[in-house]
């Protein structure tokens, strides 16, 4: 998803009807980079949407990922989660946190081949410790020692 009108225009040269409360997903969604699972996504929209349904926003997301305006994951272990954001990037996740965080690693950017087969789209999940978790790691160890 580039901004929620390219979202929008996209939407409708593809025939899918736009309405309110879709707007209101598609409004969540625009810049966010918590990659919310349909659940987390549902209970923001509900704060300032209360009438909004679960269905409308799995439908929504449904209808976005067709438009290819987001990304689905399957990074986690029980739940999908989505990312606005189509360019290619790899994900982590951290098994202490739960965040699902964006990496570039440069170097696997460039590959359009690879023993012949023509790559189109890439997606890598990598797992472990985040930074942050780290840091809490380290201070508590400090902590502890003192
Ligand atoms: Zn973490
Ligand atoms: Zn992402």
């Amino acid at each position: 998803m580039r901004s929620v009108t390219d979202c929008l225009n996209n939407l409708k040269s593809k025939g899918f009807k736009l309405t309110l409360q879709r707007l209101a997903v598609i409004e969540h969604l625009e810049g966010n980079q918590k990659h919310p699972s349909a659940a987390d996504l549902y209970a923001e929209v509900k704060k300032k949407y209360p009438m909004i349904s679960f269905a409308t926003v799995y439908n929504t997301l449904k209808i976005l990922n067709e438009a290819q305006e987001i990304k689905q994951l399957t990074i986690g272990f029980d739940k999908v989660n989505f990312d606005p954001n189509t360019k290619p990037h790899d994900h982590f996740f951290c098994r202490e946190c739960g965040r699902i965080i964006d990496i570039f690693p440069e170097k696997r950017m460039g590959v359009k081949e690879i023993d012949g087969h023509r790559i189109n789209e890439c997606q890598v999940y990598y797992y472990g410790i985040c930074s942050e978790c780290m840091k809490a790691k380290k201070k508590k160890k400090e902590k502890t020692h003192t």
